[in-house]
């Protein structure tokens, strides 16, 4: 507005002038002027039309052509014409040449500026005046002579004309006459004024395509400007709004003009809007924040700038842009919500830059540093590696690297480091972050410690594949390691079954607590000797398997056997006991086509039960002929126990005869009749029970069962039942009270019971067993040592014990009457034995030559098939009736 007011003077101002200038021109051309031809009355009217003409708002060619007329009145046969420079072109065009032939001036539309082309061409080319009186003798017209011929041209005075302000040539004023003419003095006064007259009107002209521009601009600016802009007078009224103005308030421009702004600005704000509006008033720009609403009620955000708008030095209203920031601050607002919970998440949350090496730290929440020990300072600008250590796993770092290069999401866990060098298990998920134009510009990461997690699934981990107790791999991870072992086909592979001889017994006489100490010690002993590559496992319970895959051949593994069975040569101290061990193990290799590890475990299994079956301490190779009662093991197992609830044991008995061929006494020995398998003999089932724990069920059995059965025996003269114990009874803490409440319940008398007990069950704790053995002394019981000499006990324990029967094992007494040994020993037995008060039993008496033999040593008691067979309670009745008749009869 205010540059369209100074346009305006600047016109005015060249208008007036203009006015001055022709004033003078006249009065100085009156005053030399004698040419009556000089009409004034014609001068005053083309001077009005000239003057007319540049107040006027005409088109500039018509202006020029009221100068040329100006001109043509005042000199007699002139032809005016104007030429002026093409813009970008050395060249000029006819503006104006309102006398001249039309084609004449057609023909000058394209006139080289040059010195030479014509009287135009030179004198713009050389801006100096070129005044040709016959242009028809000129060389200059040359290229025209046809040209000024055709249109009857003769002479031809041409000035340049320059820019009001700059010294530059922007076209010619030329006057053309049909006959030879040189300009007078005064002549030459009045076309230079009269080419100044032009050079202005050019100028308005240059002024007014200027300003028009300006003013285009501004409206382009104000109309199409995407933000709200509009004009206030100094009372606040709308004076203007541009479109976005009246589209956010939803009104027409006509329903705002006039109206004051407190209009659209919300209640809360007018205030401050007023305060604003004043102070831009004072001529001081402001910018602040309001909220307006709309037609409909809805309610923006705007950033507001006011500027005065001064007009001579005078506010006359105030000018306004708004910028609306609606969703920007709703954006905002979202932000900070989103912002505030990422700083309150317990996560840890990271942010990177994508597009910088190492995607250097932008940000990171107070989790992700009370996590990492970094603070937000110490992080920013360094790169997530600075988490990874030598523990991080190189293909898990890769596989993050690679996610971040592809900008895609990556989830994974990996092993960082804190500040302080500690780790932790870092659940991790990367996403990427898009701007507008889907490209990838942060990453943010979620980052979770859970090391507790992976700590109780690698300890969940580690239980599944080791034995707790003893720490060493279990039974699952051997098979794992056997099978791979297997599948690699190197080299041989040894498997090693390794049960503890006895174990049961102490480890129920000294409590379970004491028993794993020895389980430890053991599994410490064997790790001393198993060493890498070779494995050790605990099978369960009292077995160990190692598994050997560096030998190179038998003598080694058999030199291997011997060490192990070596590390238990020191007795166990524990708790202050001492306690022996001995093991039993059994082998079996894979060069004997096992090649499922399963196999290969049962078959050393089978070896070793062998070894202990023949007195532990020792190892054996497995052979094929073992197989056989490996099934029937197996499977023996579960059949006891269904014996057991289905009744299907049974007692004999075999009767005791003393040296005159009296019944002593019976010995109860156990029968099984298998439905499908028939019978079974104890030797076989009873270990496989003692291994279990079965036997002390069946041993309750068997001794109420012999109680009440002897009842029936006392009428028949047989006063004295002999009851087999086995060891693992003794290490039971309720045995005797056991023993005591059958004795009550079946009112057996002192000496009318005889417990057989085997010699094993001296071996461990001594003073134990001697305790218990007192113990059932006192209950009135005999306690006699079963097959004695077949196993580790000595007659040095016999004076300690409270022992008070002795049967002597079947092996001495075969052939006793042959065999030299045999009969040496016996002998001995018996001899020491005499003077202890100790009764011997000879077992296994088969021949008349066995019976004569050992009554003349002295043997009071005998037992054998030579007597009888183990009969049935019923037909040992029998037997027994007609014994008794025998003896009658004598
Ligand atoms: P044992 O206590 O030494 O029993 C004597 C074994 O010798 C019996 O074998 C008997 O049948 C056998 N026998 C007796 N006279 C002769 C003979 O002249 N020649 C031969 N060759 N053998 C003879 P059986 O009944 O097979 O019992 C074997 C072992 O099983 C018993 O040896 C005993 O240790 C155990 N046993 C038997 N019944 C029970 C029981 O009820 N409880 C416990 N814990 N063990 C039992
Ligand atoms: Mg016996
Ligand atoms: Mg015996």
């Amino acid at each position: 507005m205010q540059d369209n007011l100074l346009e305006y003077s600047w016109v005015a101002t060249g208008v007036v002038l203009a006015l001055l200038a022709v004033t003078i021109l006249w009065r100085v051309y009156l005053h030399y002027s004698h040419k009556k031809s000089y009409q004034p009355g014609q001068l005053i009217k083309a001077q009005y039309d000239a003057l007319n003409s540049l107040v006027q708002q005409k088109p500039v060619a018509n202006k020029l052509e009221d100068i040329c007329h100006l001109i043509e009145s005042q000199i007699d046969g002139a032809l005016c014409s104007v030429m002026l420079k093409r813009d970008n072109s050395n060249s000029l065009r006819a503006a104006a040449g309102p006398s001249l032939p039309r084609p004449f001036v057609s023909a000058l539309q394209d006139l080289e500026i040059a010195d030479g082309v014509g009287a135009c061409g030179t004198a713009a080319a050389l801006g100096q005046s070129v005044i040709v009186r016959d242009m028809r003798l000129d060389e200059r017209f040359e290229a025209f002579l046809e040209l000024i011929d055709e249109h009857n041209l003769v002479a031809c005075w041409s000035h340049p004309i320059f820019h009001a302000r700059e010294e530059r040539v922007i076209g010619t004023f030329a006057v053309y006459f049909r006959s030879p003419k040189l300009p007078t003095t005064l002549d030459l006064e009045f076309l230079v004024r009269t080419r100044d007259l032009v050079a202005l009107v050019i100028e308005q002209q240059e002024l007014a395509l200027q300003r028009e521009k300006v003013e285009q601009h501004h409206k382009s600016l104000f109309a199409y400007n995407p933000q709200p802009v509009f004009t206030m007078d100094s009372d606040g009224r709308f004076i203007s709004i541009n479109r976005a103005g009246c589209e956010l308030l939803k009104l027409h421009e006509h329903e705002l003009i006039g109206q004051h702004y407190e209009l659209a600005v919300v209640e809360e704000d007018r205030e401050r809007t007023k305060e604003h509006f004043e102070e831009a008033k004072r001529g001081n720009a402001q910018s602040y924040e309001i909220k307006v609403a709309d037609k409909l009620g809805h309610i923006y955000d705007l950033d507001i700038t006011n500027t005065p708008i001064i007009i001579d030095g005078e506010v006359t209203g105030v000018h306004g842009i708004a910028r609306d920031r609606t969703e920007q601050r709703k954006n905002e607002a979202q932000l900070k919500v989103l912002e505030s919970g990422i700083e309150a998440s317990v996560n840890g949350v990271v942010i990177s830059d994508a597009n910088k090496p190492g995607f250097p730290v932008t940000y990171i929440n107070p989790a992700f540093a009370k996590l990492s020990g970094y603070s937000f300072d110490e992080m920013v600008g360094r790169s997530c590696r600075i988490l990874q250590g030598k523990d991080s796993d190189r293909k898990t770092v890769h596989e993050i690297r690679k996610a971040l290069h592809e900008r895609r999401q990556v989830k994974t866990v990996i092993k960082n480091y804190r500040k302080d060098g500690s780790t932790f298990w870092n659940e991790l998920l990367i996403s990427p972050v898009k701007n507008r134009a889907g490209q990838v510009t942060h990453f943010v990461g979620l980052q979770s410690d859970i090391t507790e997690r992976i700590n109780k699934e690698e300890t969940l981990e580690f239980n599944a594949t080791h034995d707790t107790l003893t720490n060493l791999p279990n039974r699952k991870a051997l098979e794992k390691h056997l099978a791979s072992a297997l599948e690699r086909e190197e080299s041989a592979v040894y498997v090693l079954f390794i049960d503890l001889d006895g174990f049961k017994p102490v480890n129920d006489s000294l409590g379970h607590y004491l028993g794993d100490q020895v389980l430890i010690e053991t599994a410490d002993r064997l790790k001393n000797v198993v060493l890498g590559p070779n494995l050790l496992c605990r099978f369960g319970g009292d077995e160990f398997v190692a598994v050997i895959e560096n030998a190179s051949n038998k003598e080694q593994v058999a030199a291997f056997c011997q060490e192990i069975l070596s590390v238990f040569e020191q007795p166990f101290q524990i708790e202050g006991k001492s306690v022996s061990l001995s093991a039993a193990i059994g082998v079996a290799s894979n060069l004997a086509a096992f090649n499922h590890p399963m196999e290969l475990i049962q078959r050393a299994d089978v070896a070793m039960y062998e070894a202990k079956k023949r007195g532990g301490n020792s190892w054996l190779w497995y052979e094929s002929k073992l197989d056989e009662r490996l099934s029937f093991h197996v499977a023996l197992r579960t059949q006891i126990q269904e014996a057991l609830q289905h009744e299907q044991f049974e007692l004999f008995y075999q009767p005791i005869i003393t040296a005159a061929g009296r019944i002593a006494g019976v010995e109860a020995l156990i029968r099984w009749q298998h439905p499908e398998r028939g019978y079974i003999s104890p030797a076989d089932f009873i270990p496989v029970a003692e291994r279990t724990g079965q036997i002390v069920p069946i041993s309750d059995w068997v001794l109420r069962q012999a109680c009440r059965d002897l009842e029936r025996l006392k009428p028949y003269g047989i006063g004295s039942m002999s009851v087999n114990f086995s060891p693992i009874q003794f290490y039971r803490d309720d045995f005797i009270e056991k023993v005591k409440s059958t004795l009550k319940r079946y009112e057996i008398q002192p000496g009318e019971l005889t417990a057989e007990i085997t010699e094993n069950v001296l071996v461990h704790d001594t003073q134990r067993i001697t305790e218990l053995l007192e113990q059932l002394r006192e209950l009135g019981l005999d306690v006699a040592i079963d097959d004695f000499g077949s196993g580790f006990a000595s007659l040095r324990y016999l004076n300690s014990l409270p022992v008070n029967k002795l049967k002597i094992d079947r092996s001495f007494t075969e052939n006793i009457n042959e065999n030299a040994q045999n009969a040496a020993i016996t002998r001995g037995i018996l001899k020491m034995v005499k003077d202890l008060r100790i009764q011997v039993v000879a077992e296994g008496v088969e021949t008349e030559a066995e019976f004569a033999f050992l009554a003349e040593q002295g043997c009071d008691y005998m037992q054998g098939y030579l007597f009888c067979r183990p009969k049935p309670l019923d037909e040992l009745l029998e037997w027994a009736e007609r014994q008794q008749s025998l003896e009658n009869e004598f």
